[in-house]
């Protein structure tokens, strides 16, 4: 067994089954993913380590915890169409792509979009789309989504995105000022939208027309 897949067991051991990540799936895509390919070589061995890590361009690959935490509460059961905004480095798309049936991901930044696409190619993610443009517009063609994963902070939730939810869809969104954020999960049901708080989270700004200005 190699290091790495050592260091992924006990990263979901430590990390997230004893902090009650409980989704089987989402612990094994965790297991399976090899987050150290998603970084610069520089950045490998601590890959697997409980904090956030810079990816280029001022950006940060999120914390496996935080990762998990985002993507359990998706409730994903296989079949479902989930939209990203914010691919950064692609390796929350890949989890997603593990764990749905396609991903849509828009990064803002050309650069990151490149690099995430050819990790992602290379490790034979074919469900997986990444598209370059500003993710506060959504994909209207390829609405609706069963799910909304955002991987930065925003002040207000953008309409834009709740209305390309599915009946019974769910968006993950941090929201708040540009140093704290709450994570805040929206659900469209029947009757409206419910809202719930998962707790405070710290992302990079959510750069667009409805979230921060550049
Ligand atoms: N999910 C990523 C981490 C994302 S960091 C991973 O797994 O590595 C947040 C990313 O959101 C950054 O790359 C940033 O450039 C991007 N971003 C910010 N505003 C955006 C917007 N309006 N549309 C798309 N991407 C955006």
């Amino acid at each position: 067994m190699s290091n790495y897949q050592k260091q992924r067991e006990r990263m979901v051991q430590t990390q997230l089954a004893a902090r009650g990540i409980r989704d089987a799936r989402v612990l094994e895509a965790m297991e399976k993913v090899p987050r150290h390919l998603f970084v610069e070589e520089a950045m490998q061995e601590q890959a697997y380590s409980d904090h956030p890590l810079p990816i280029g361009e001022k950006q940060t690959i999120s914390q496996p915890y935080i990762v998990a935490l985002m993507t359990e509460a998706l409730e994903l059961k296989g079949h479902e169409k989930v939209l990203e905004l914010g691919t950064g480095s692609g390796y929350q798309a890949a989890i997603l792509a593990e764990l749905a049936e396609r991903v849509f991901t828009i990064e803002r930044i050309p650069n990151l979009a490149y690099r995430a696409n050819q990790i992602l190619q290379k490790l034979g993610y074919k469900n997986v789309i990444v598209r370059v443009t500003d993710g506060t517009l959504g994909w209207p063609e390829e609405s609706p989504f069963d799910a909304i994963l955002v991987t930065a902070g925003a002040p207000n939730i953008p309409q834009t995105l709740v209305d390309q939810l599915a009946m019974g869809g769910r968006l993950l969104i941090p929201i708040g000022d540009r140093l704290s954020q709450e994570l805040m999960r929206v659900e469209r049901t029947p009757d409206g939208i419910t809202k719930s708080t998962l707790g405070g989270v710290r992302f990079v700004d959510l750069v667009g027309k409805w979230a921060w200005e550049a």
